[in-house]
């Protein structure tokens, strides 16, 4: 059973309303140090001189403590406080829905408001609990421009890219709902000590293609990175790409992360209908940028995520051409039963075929670990999110728990 709740006439839904941001004013979330300094001056806020101690006082209140209201911010005098109040905010996105699924899966469908003379717009985070860890994952953009064939994100065309105040205030709501920040109401406000956090660990596996964003996505992941803000270690970051194969470098050098490749086909023609992208970057390009991939070493090594589709790419034959595309490459090869969506013509491949083929890549030496779907009675598992612009319709909603029972697509 799914439990969903709609937040829109409890208390619940009081509270939280009270801490969206106000659209009208410019949020301070999201900004580097550089441009929150520059923010405070233009506004006539702060003096120059008083930049590096305001910022990393704000910055503390922002990231560390996670308050969502000025008044909070206890050590900056009281005038000053209002003074930020009337020229920013420092809310969060309105949470429409929150669903939690049976296996502790939870997804949430946040609404931000309009940019300039847009629409508000609707995306979706998935947050997945597992054994001594947690990770979320967050969405990049508002649809997608490419169309993976397998993939539900595919078929709603790209709305906008996300600023980075969007990207990162996804982590910074299901920091508040898990209980992740400190309580706001006293100066002192108990921390939760890094380990005892439920988010460890994100990933940019959510809606969108992370590379056809990169300046904003670059910023967010340098905010959560921050050792002085939400701290998140670099190495619990990982960035997953269709294969935008001029970022890639630049991914490592300028944000550090882990890498992903959704690679799912060992050869051109395939690729070409998979992941389409594959035609302008083919994958001898893709597979020599992760090569050159910064720091990749066997400590630290890129995922190949391979998307299970009966008999389409999970042959014997295809698990060995994996192997030998992949060879001298540190490696981790994630193997994703395919997660079936209205519509679509793909299957997943039976579980014996999925075991076998990752015997095959374990025996040739790579680690493959068979990624168990999560949350996929409320549509959070890979490739099913899609915001509520294009929500599924109900008797789509009905086709795919039809599909569920009759076991298509089940590992
Ligand atoms: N756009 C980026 C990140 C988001 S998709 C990318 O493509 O890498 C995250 C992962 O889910 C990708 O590896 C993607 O190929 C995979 N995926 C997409 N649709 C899927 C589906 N229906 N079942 C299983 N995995 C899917
Ligand atoms: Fe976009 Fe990634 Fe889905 Fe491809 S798999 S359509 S790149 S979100």
């Amino acid at each position: 059973m799914t439990l969903s709740f709609d937040i829109t006439d409890t208390s619940t839904r009081a509270a939280l309303a009270a801490r969206v941001a106000v659209a009208e004013k410019p949020s301070l979330i999201g900004m580097t140090r550089e441009e929150l300094g520059q923010a405070l001056v233009a506004a006539g806020v702060i003096a120059e001189r008083q930049v590096k101690m305001r910022v990393s006082q704000i910055w503390h209140w922002l990231y560390v403590r996670g308050v969502t209201d000025f008044a909070h911010m206890f050590n900056i005098s009281k005038d000053l406080r209002s003074t930020l109040a009337e020229h920013f905010s420092i809310g969060r996105p309105e949470i429409v829905e929150e669903q939690i699924s049976t296996d502790g899966t939870r997804k949430w469908l946040f609404r931000f408001p309009p940019r300039g003379a847009g629409r508000p717009v609707e995306i979706e985070t998935v947050y997945i609990p597992e054994e001594g860890r947690g990770t979320l994952c967050i969405s990049s953009q508002v649809g997608c421009t490419l169309t993976c064939s397998f993939c539900h994100t595919g078929t709603q065309k790209l709305v906008r890219n996300l600023t980075s105040e969007e990207i990162i205030a996804q982590l910074m709501a299901a920091r508040d709902r898990l209980g992740d920040f400190p309580d706001h109401d006293t100066p002192e406000g108990t921390m939760v000590p890094a380990e005892g956090r439920k988010v460890s660990n994100i990933v940019m596996m959510g809606m969108g293609e992370p590379l056809y964003n990169f300046e904003e996505v670059k910023k967010a992941l340098l905010i959560a990175s921050d050792g002085d803000g939400l701290s998140l270690s670099r190495r619990r970051i990982t960035l997953s790409t269709s294969g935008v194969v001029p970022e890639i470098v630049r991914t490592g050098e300028e944000i550090g992360v882990m890498l992903a490749i959704s690679l799912h086909a060992t050869n051109d023609d395939l690729r070409d209908l998979l992941v389409p992208i594959n035609k302008k970057y083919p994958l001898a390009e893709l597979i020599a940028a992760c090569r050159a991939y910064p720091g990749v070493s066997n400590a630290r090594r890129i995922t190949f995520e391979y998307v299970m589709l009966k008999d389409v790419n999970d042959s014997l034959e295809d698990a060995k051409a994996l192997v030998k595309l992949l060879k001298g490459v540190p490696a981790k090869i994630n193997l994703i039963p395919f997660n079936p969506w209205p519509g679509t013509n793909y299957q997943c491949s039976d579980w014996e075929t999925i075991e076998k083929f990752s015997d095959y890549i374990n025996n040739a030496g790579y680690a493959s670990p068979i990624r168990t779907p999560r949350g996929r009675d409320i549509l959070a598992a890979c490739g099913q999110l899609k915001s509520d612009s294009e929500r599924m319709k109900k008797h789509e909603r009905l086709a795919l728990e039809a599909m569920m029972i009759a076991g298509h697509g089940e590992a």
